[in-house]
């Protein structure tokens, strides 16, 4: 809603700031083949796979 800005109290600004403001934990899933963390929606840097799939190669260690 629009106030005018003298009406607002230095509290007030800091406290709707601090919801948008705040750190979150990064969005992580399990790898249900490797079982290492990796990004929702995104292949397995570990691992290589996508939904069962092998898409792309990696680096044998
Ligand atoms: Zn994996």
């Amino acid at each position: 809603m629009a106030v005018p800005k003298q009406k607002k109290s230095k509290a007030r600004t800091r406290q709707r700031r601090s919801e948008h403001d705040k750190v979150t934990a990064k969005n992580v899933n399990w790898c249900p083949s490797c079982g290492e963390e990796k990004l929702p929606h995104r292949v397995c840097l570990h691992c290589g796979t996508y939904k069962g799939r092998q898409v792309i190669g990696v680096v044998e260690r």
